[in-house]
């Protein structure tokens, strides 16, 4: 069940995804930009479906040079989009963060067009994992949304030291079995595949979405992509199909199960 180590290569995956990411396209919208940022917080920027949400998030936070960060509050059929958390410029290294001022059941942030990796960093996903009072996390970034589910709290114990995994292969080794390993594994293997150029890449993305899910009990990962086509989303399907046939291999071999057909059909020819 565990990733195989050999290619976990942990050292500075991030200087190699530098080369081929996109300049910033924040300063260049901000002339034509209508939408200010709240300077006071927590502010409701919007209320829609999730779907109205997107488009908003995408016209007028996508184009920020900074993360934004918040909540999303569950009324009748509509989300109100509440911002709590605002982060600092994105510079040279293409790095964003954005903290929470408080979190909720759902909580949501951005990954702007200007910032160097769209998909979830590692911390993105032991978050859900860690508090209980998250149950769904959304990730908003150019090509579509992450969506993340989880209900239930995982100990430190079992997620393992994040900073130790991402320094270097023989520190990971000591975490092996814990949930920081894997996500680390899988983020870096699709830094890898997604790197140089940050394109989107929809195999990359599926088999993510489907490793996060079926190798962390209790994950669900998927990526909603700009046309509304869901990656990562047939992991149910697949696993019970597999399942079946691990059954039924078990119970008995082909020889037997040709003996038993020939056996039946036998029997109902007497009757
Ligand atoms: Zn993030």
């Amino acid at each position: 069940m565990e990733p195989e180590v050999e290619s976990l290569t942990v050292d500075e995956p991030e200087s190699k995804a530098v080369a081929g990411t996109e300049s910033k396209a924040g300063s260049e919208a901000v002339a034509s930009k209508v939408f200010k940022l709240p300077t006071e917080l927590p502010s409701e920027l919007m209320s829609g479906s999730l779907n109205e949400i997107f488009k908003f998030v995408k016209t007028n936070l996508l184009i920020e040079n900074k993360e934004c960060c918040g909540i999303l509050t569950k009324v009748s059929n509509n989300f109100k989009l509440i911002l709590n958390g605002i982060g600092d410029e994105i510079d040279a290294s293409g790095d964003g963060v954005c903290s929470h001022s408080s979190y909720a059941n759902i909580i949501w942030h951005t990954h702007p067009d200007s910032v160097k990796r769209y998909y979830p960093s590692i911390e993105d996903v032991v978050k859900i994992l860690k508090h209980s009072e998250i149950t769904e996390s959304y990730i908003f970034c150019k090509y579509g949304v992450w969506n993340m589910t989880y209900t239930g709290q995982q100990t430190n114990e079992k997620i393992g030291n994040i900073e130790a995994i991402k320094t270097s292969q023989a520190q990971a080794n000591l975490y092996k079995s814990t949930s920081g390993y894997i996500i680390n594994y899988y983020n870096f293997k699709l830094d890898k595949a997604v790197a140089p150029g940050n394109i989107y890449d929809s195999a990359a993305i599926t088999t993510y979405c489907d490793k996060l899910s079926q190798k962390i009990s209790g994950l669900k990962m998927t990526f909603t992509d700009l046309e509304g086509i869901v990656l990562g989303s047939k992991k149910k399907r697949s696993k019970k199909k597999r399942s079946k046939k691990k059954r039924s291999k078990k119970k008995r071999s082909k020889k037997k199960r040709s003996k038993k057909k020939r056996s039946k059909k036998k029997r109902s020819k007497k009757k």
